[in-house]
C-alpha cells in the first residue's frame, strides 16, 4: 500500500490539497524588508510583563517597516481555557496601545471572536481542516504516519528509558510503529482504532544544525530526530504542527515566544524543511527576572510576590504608556538608550529597531528605572498635557478629584506648571496616581486639618511671630528677588537669626536659625510640609488672601 492510499484512509473527509490553500493564502503585499509578526496567546491565562514586552516589540517592528502585526488565538486547549480571558487581554494590550492591526481583534466574555483580514480564520480550534490537510500531505510524503499506542503505553517506554539512561522520547527502535507496514496500519485504523499522528524524522541525532535565535545568537543543536505526535487522538493539532502550518500561511516572518519553546526549534526547523517552507525569524526571550529587594538576587518575576508583574499595576498606579513603551524598547534593544539621548523628543516609532541588537537585557525588569524613564517623561510634557492626562486618570480612579481640578482648571495648569516648561523640569511624578498627592494642598478644599509639624522650629509664638511679620510685608505681586529679600530681611529682624548663610555655617551653635530655616516655616504653614517645589510659584498662586488665611490657621 503507497503512503498516498494510507493518507486517503487516515483522512477521508480532506477534500482540498495544500496547492488549495497555498493559493488561497499567496504572498503578501508588503514593502522589501516588512515584518509580518504576530502575538498568539493561548485563551488560558491573562496578559502579564513577559506578553507585554513581546506583543509592543511584535507591534513596533511590524508598524516601523510597514508590516502586518496580527493576533492569533490558539485555543487548542480546550480543557485549560479561561472564559473572558482573550477579551481582557485584548482590552490590556489596547490600554498599552497596543492594537493588531489583523487577525482577532475583539473577543467577548464567553470566548467568541471578531477577526479581520485575509489569512483567517485566526482561531486554531477553526484550522482542523487546513491542519488535516497538511497532515495528509506529510504522510502521503513519508513524513508521517499513524501510531496507535495509548498514553499510557509512552510514559511507561519513557520510565523504562530513563531507568535505562537512554535518551527519552518516541524515536529510532523506541518508535514503534513507525516500520510497521502501511498495510497493516490501515486495518488498525478501520478496525477503530484509535491513533495519533507521528512525525516521520529524517534527522540524525549525531549531526548538528546550527540555528540563529535573534536573542540568543547562533546556537547548535543536534538535529531533531523524535518522531513527535503532531496531531493528538482527538484531531486537534499540538503547539508545534499548528505553529508551522499557520505561520507558513499567515506568512509571519518575525516568532518572538518565550524560551519554553527554544529546545523544540530542531523539531520545527525539520518540519519547515519537510514541507519546503521559509523560516520565520526567531527569538526566544527569557522568563522576566528581578533582583529581589530583600536579598539581592535574581528571581522570577512573580504575580503573587510583585504586583508590578501585573497589568492592572500599571493602569492603576496610572503609568504612562509612553514611559512602558519607552522602558519595554530600553529592556529590547541596547542601541535605544542612546538614540534617545540624541533625539530626546522623536516619536518612539521613529527609532530603527536593530535585530542584531536584541539581548536577554529584556530579562531582567527593572522598576526604579522604569519609574525614573516615566519621571523624565511626565517632565517632558506641557502643563496642559500633564492636566490632559491627570483628569483621564482621576476621572477612572477618584471623581472627586477629577472634579475638584476641572472646577479650577486654569489655576490647576498654572500649579501644574510649578518649574516645568523650563530648561531644566522638575521630575517629580513618576505615575498619574502621583499628582494628587503632589498638589493637594493646592486646593482649599483638600487643605484642612494640616498641623504644622517640624522639630527644628517648633515653639508657637516664635512662628506665629515669623508669619504675622512676614504677612505684613508679604506681596503676590512681589517679583522673585523682591520676594526673597524681604524674608532675608524678616529673618535678619529676628533674634537669633541670620541670612547670612556662610556665617551660620561656620557658628551654627550660635544660631537658633537661618534664612532657609525661616521659609521652611512659612512653606509648613502654607501646605503643611516642609518640602515642595518653588515657594515663591506657590505663594503667587495661593494670591494674598489664602496666605493670610493660612497662616491665621496656625495655633
Ligand atoms: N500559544 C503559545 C504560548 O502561549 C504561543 C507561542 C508562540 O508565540 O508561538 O506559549
Amino acid at each position: 500500500m503507497t503512503n498516498e492510499e494510507l493518507a486517503n484512509i487516515m483522512y477521508p473527509d480532506v477534500t482540498h490539497d495544500i496547492d488549495y490553500y497555498e493559493k488561497m493564502y499567496p504572498e503578501r503585499k508588503l514593502p522589501e524588508g516588512a515584518v509580518v509578526s504576530r502575538y498568539s496567546p493561548s485563551p488560558t491565562g491573562e496578559c502579564h510583563m513577559g506578553s507585554l514586552f513581546s506583543s509592543f516589540i511584535d507591534e513596533f517592528v511590524a508598524k516601523t517597516t510597514g508590516g502586518i502585526f496580527f493576533f492569533r488565538v490558539e485555543d487548542t486547549d480546550k480543557k485549560r481555557e479561561v472564559p473572558g480571558c482573550m477579551h481582557r487581554q485584548l482590552r490590556d494590550l489596547k490600554q498599552f496601545g497596543i492594537v493588531p492591526m489583523e487577525g482577532v481583534v475583539a473577543a467577548t466574555e464567553d470566548n467568541k471572536y471578531t477577526e479581520v483580514g485575509d489569512y483567517g480564520p485566526y482561531v486554531q480550534s477553526e484550522r482542523i481542516e487546513i491542519y488535516h490537510t497538511y497532515a495528509k500531505w506529510l504522510v502521503a510524503n513519508d513524513y508521517a504516519y499513524p501510531g496507535f499506542e495509548t498514553p499510557e503505553e509512552l510514559e511507561i517506554m519513557r520510565k523504562n528509558q530513563e531507568a535505562r539512561k537512554v535518551r527519552t522520547g518516541y524515536y529510532g527502535a523506541f518508535a514503534k510503529y513507525r516500520d510497521v507496514s502501511n498495510e497493516e496500519k490501515a486495518k488498525l485504523i478501520k478496525e477503530g482504532h484509535p491513533w495519533v499522528l507521528h512525525f516521520k524524522s529524517h534527522g540524525n541525532y549525531n549531526r548538528k544544525i546550527e540555528v540563529n535565535d535573534l536573542v540568543r545568537g547562533k546556537v547548535t543543536f543536534p538535529e531533531n530526530d523524535m518522531d513527535q505526535i503532531l496531531i493528538k487522538e482527538n484531531g486537534i493539532p499540538v503547539y508545534h504542527f499548528a505553529h508551522v502550518i499557520d505561520d507558513h500561511l499567515m506568512h509571519t516572518t518575525f516568532v518572538m515566544r518565550g524560551e519554553e519553546w527554544f529546545p523544540s526549534v530542531p523539531l520545527h526547523v525539520e518540519l519547515f524543511k519537510a514541507f519546503g517552507f521559509k523560516m520565520p525569524k526567531y527569538a526566544h526571550t527569557s522568563v522576566i527576572m528581578k533582583v529581589d529587594e530583600k536579598t539581592g538576587n535574581r528571581r522570577k518575576l512573580s504575580k503573587r510576590y510583585d504586583p508590578e508583574a501585573r497589568m492592572e499595576y500599571y493602569h492603576e498606579m496610572g503609568v504612562p504608556t509612553s514611559a512602558v513603551h519607552e522602558y519595554l524598547m530600553t529592556l529590547a534593544n541596547s542601541n535605544f538608550e542612546a538614540w534617545r539621548d540624541q533625539n530626546p523628543n522623536a516619536d518612539i516609532y521613529e527609532y530603527k529597531f536593530d535585530f542584531k541588537k536584541m539581548s536577554l537585557s529584556g530579562s531582567l525588569f527593572d522598576l526604579e528605572k522604569l519609574k525614573n524613564i516615566s519621571r523624565k517623561y511626565i517632565a517632558s510634557l506641557s502643563a496642559k498635557e500633564v492636566y490632559e492626562n491627570t483628569v483621564k486618570y482621576y476621572n477612572e480612579f477618584d471623581k472627586n478629584f477629577c472634579n475638584l481640578i476641572q472646577k479650577y482648571k486654569d489655576y490647576t495648569i498654572n500649579v501644574l506648571n510649578i518649574e516645568r516648561e523650563q530648561k531644566k523640569p522638575r521630575k517629580d511624578y513618576a505615575y498619574w496616581s502621583d499628582i494628587k498627592n503632589g498638589i493637594s494642598y493646592m486646593y482649599d478644599e483638600l487643605f484642612t486639618n494640616i498641623t504644622y509639624t517640624w522639630d527644628k522650629i517648633n515653639n508657637i509664638s516664635e512662628i506665629k511671630d515669623i508669619l504675622n511679620k512676614y504677612i505684613s510685608v508679604y506681596n503676590d505681586t512681589d517679583d522673585k528677588d523682591t520676594w526673597f529679600n524681604k524674608i532675608k530681611e524678616l529673618t535678619d529682624s529676628l533674634d537669633g537669626y541670620t541670612s547670612n548663610m556662610k556665617e551660620y555655617k561656620l557658628n551654627p551653635d550660635n544660631y537658633k536659625g537661618n534664612v532657609s530655616d525661616v521659609s521652611t516655616v512659612i512653606r509648613i504653614a502654607l501646605t503643611g510640609r516642609d518640602k515642595t517645589p518653588d515657594l515663591y510659584e506657590i505663594m503667587k498662586l495661593l494670591g494674598n488672601n489664602r496666605v493670610k488665611e493660612r497662616f491665621n490657621k496656625i495655633d
